[in-house]
């Protein structure tokens, strides 16, 4: 076989078909770009530009450089590169600092007892994904405590062992620590790069040379979060200093990056998706998300002992509708609230706030489709109403 056949059109899997044949229930995402819950629906535009560049081969370098190219100038930034997700890109971000573009370094990791491998963090920005910044062999030092830290902790804890200052921009981080533009001209005045992980932080747009503009020197973000590329991807943006350096650290070269490996169609979906995303409208975009969240909110007021409103703002990259239980509430806790609707019919999947389950709950509009924000506020309410006299 060539594989040039064609399918024929009654043989067509769908994607429930083919869950259906592994036994497999699909959900209805209300709950975000969440990994576990397969992250975000990749742009029509991503799918195309993944089955056209199947069909071509091509120098994996050549193709990463001008991608990378492509997306500096679609984000407005100096120089990116692709990476694999956001966490792909902190591994990278930490290879870079440690072994820079030495060919010896490079190939060392993560063997770092010869090179400078420590790696400072405020313990405020301590995160369940910072362990990828020690796959490479780096390790943390902590400053500071969890609700603040000063620039002149960081200082202190400068040495000729440090490759790099560790920031990090997300909800789930305390506000206090120190600012990135200083934290950013303190590792310059000792040379050290700043490397952030911004994986969420998009929208809004700005954000996408606001990190870079405050001075950090590669800046992580997600290509399968609010993006929509292939779930898999991710770039950095920064420097044209480092993004080399990063680039050399990654794969497609052998090294401790290696398993990142980025496919030539992902590569695609990627820049695809990512002018998709820069050509939208933004207040349009979020205008449609506010009618979608209003509409939940005007179903659920008036069910009594709880509280439900839109929220947009640092916390919730698009429009929210945010459901608090207020004190008199007597029904089932959030989680499950959300159990439930995970083990309904159909199943859906809505969001609690993971460090502290008992805050609240949200439906995340990013991943509803046609339809599905109707069907959603129809359990919803039917088991609020259920829940508010105590079932
Ligand atoms: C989502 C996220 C990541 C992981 O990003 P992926 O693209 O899924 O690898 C890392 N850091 C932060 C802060 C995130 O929000």
């Amino acid at each position: 076989m060539d594989g040039t056949h064609s399918i024929g059109e009654t043989n067509r899997s769908t994607g429930r078909s083919i869950l259906e044949n592994l036994g497999v229930t699909p959900l209805i995402n209300a709950g975000g770009p969440n990994t576990k819950h397969s992250g975000s629906r990749p742009r029509a535009e991503s799918i195309d530009a993944m089955n056209a560049m199947s069909e071509v081969f091509v120098d994996l370098e050549e193709l990463l450089l001008a991608a990378g190219n492509e997306i500096a100038q679609l984000t407005g930034n100096e120089a990116a590169t692709v990476t694999s997700g956001a966490s792909g890109g902190l591994v990278v971000q930490a290879a870079a600092a440690m072994a820079k573009d030495d060919p010896e370094r490079i190939s060392l990791l993560p063997i770092t007892n010869e090179m400078p491998n420590e790696l400072i963090i405020q313990r405020g920005h301590r995160f369940i994904y910072d362990h990828l910044y020690l796959a490479p062999g780096s390790h943390f030092v902590e400053v500071g405590r969890a609700t603040d830290c000063t620039v002149e902790e960081i200082d202190a804890a400068i040495g000729p062992n440090t490759a790099a200052l560790i920031h990090l921009e997300s909800p789930y981080k305390e506000k206090t620590g120190a600012p990135l533009t200083e934290l950013s001209d303190l590792a310059h005045s000792h040379g050290l790069p700043v490397l952030a992980d911004c994986a969420s932080m998009l929208p809004p747009r700005e954000n996408l040379t606001k990190y870079t503009r405050q001075g950090a020197d590669l800046v992580s973000f997600s290509g399968g979060k609010a993006v929509r590329g292939p779930q898999s991807t991710g770039f950095l943006v920064g420097k044209t200093e480092w993004i080399e350096y990063a680039r050399l650290n990654n794969a497609p070269n052998p090294g401790v990056t290696r398993a990142q490996k980025v496919s030539k169609e992902e590569i695609a979906g990627l820049l695809a998706a990512l002018k998709v995303f820069t050509d939208t409208d933004e207040n349009e975009e979020t205008k449609n998300y506010l009618d979608q969240m209003n509409f939940i909110v005007d179903q659920l007021a008036e069910i009594p002992g709880l509280s439900v409103k839109v929220t947009h703002d640092y916390d919730h990259y698009i429009p929210h509708a945010v459901i608090v239980l207020n004190k008199d509430w007597r029904g089932p806790t959030y989680s499950e609230i959300t159990e439930r609707l995970k083990a309904g019919s159909p199943r859906i999947y809505a969001a609690t706030d993971y460090r502290d389950p008992a805050q609240c709950m949200w439906i995340d509009p990013l991943n509803l489709q046609d339809g599905e924000v109707e069907i959603v506020t129809t359990q919803l309410r039917e088991l609020l109403i259920k829940g508010a006299s105590g079932f």
